[in-house]
């Protein structure tokens, strides 16, 4: 870290930031310069919280070398990191994956014919929410516990793991109890009680993009499961709110090889969050493929148009046979290798 003073910052409030400098347990290193003095921060083995130097009198700036995040960091971890979720591996290269499923489960019939359908046109995982994060409190909530039971059984049945969302620190561990990989989603990407708990499990988490967060953020948010022990971490971008109105998000696929640049954790896109409309879902999720997207995650609903969650973003059944067919080529054409086992 570096801290710029002023130009006309006095010899005693150099002193006093170099004393505070030190309080911290860190050692200070003036740089006087022809128009100011900047003093080096020395000795601290990652990211400093700066508040108590920052607003010092005659502090100007302050600059950080080092990141809010290390251990998610491709500096510190030059290798991708693959993840093992049930039998299907993602990232470092291996044929994307694809996880497919209502954005809710709504009943046994719902979530079987679903998995059933998606499993038929080559899905690798089924997703589902079974714990809903809803904007407002009058809208269906989610099955609970039940829901993670159909879930459960949906996978059984056609062999697919699958995710779903846990949205609170205590059922962290109802939630593991059940599902092959848990999802932080957009709203609790900064729940830190809740990363933190996740961080203590054994399951791979995929940690959602906030609506709202820089990709330092998403960066620094994985990073708090990373510290606590857990690995297993994807990422996925969702979208994020800007002011266009016409998409439901604004979708950031720069991300896909910034992440790369910047981590060595697998990423995915959501193409169904990121748009909200049904019809814009194929050639996004293609788009996401080509830009090196280590997956895509797509909701898809028997009967859109009776779903109670995000039925018109949902593709049909048929709508995700046809995309997968092309997605098939697609990575074929991209050279990707068949996975062990399909
Ligand atoms: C979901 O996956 O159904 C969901 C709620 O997504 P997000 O958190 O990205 O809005
Ligand atoms: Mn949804």
């Amino acid at each position: 870290m570096l801290i710029v003073m002023n130009h006309n910052a006095g010899k005693k409030q150099i002193e006093a930031v170099i004393k505070a400098v030190e309080r911290m347990g860190f050692s200070a290193a003036p740089i006087p310069g022809s128009e100011r003095t900047a003093i080096g921060v020395l000795g601290n083995k990652g990211y400093v919280d700066d508040s108590t130097v920052r607003t010092l009198p005659g502090v100007q700036e302050v600059i950080h070398v080092s990141k809010p995040y290390k251990l998610v960091s491709r500096d510190f971890h030059p290798r991708n990191t693959i993840i093992k979720v049930g039998g299907v591996e993602i990232g470092a290269g291996k044929r994307p994956v694809v996880m497919a499923g209502p954005c809710a489960v709504e009943s046994e019939e719902q979530i079987l014919k679903t998995a059933r359908a998606v499993k038929a046109a080559g899905a690798d995982m089924l997703r589902g929410g079974a714990f809903k994060p809803r904007t407002g409190p009058h809208t269906f909530q989610g099955m609970g516990e039940e829901g993670l039971k159909l879930l459960a059984l949906a996978s059984r049945e056609t062999g697919l793991p699958f995710v779903t969302e846990v949205m609170s620190p205590d059922t962290v561990g109802l939630v593991a109890d059940y599902a092959d990989m848990l999802q932080v989603g957009a709203r609790n990407m900064q729940n830190f009680e809740l990363l933190k708990e996740l961080g203590k499990i054994r399951k791979p988490v995929l940690l959602k993009r906030g609506m709202s967060a820089t990709i330092e953020e998403l960066l620094a948010a994985a990073e708090y499961m990373l510290a606590e022990g857990n690995s297993g971490v994807i990422l996925c971008e969702r979208g994020i709110r800007t002011f266009e109105t016409a998409t439901r998000n604004t979708l950031d696929l720069a991300v896909v090889p910034l992440i790369k640049e910047m981590s060595h954790l697998p990423i995915l896109i959501d193409p169904s969050h990121a748009t909200g409309r049904r019809s814009l879902v194929p050639a996004i999720a293609k788009a996401a493929l080509m830009a090196g997207a280590d997956g895509i995650m797509l909701e898809v609903h028997p009967e859109p148009e009776k779903a109670l969650s995000d039925g018109p973003q949902s593709l049909t059944l048929q709508g995700f046979e046809k995309l997968m067919e092309e997605i098939r080529k697609l990575l074929d054409f991209l050279g990707y290798q068949q996975a062990a086992g399909s």
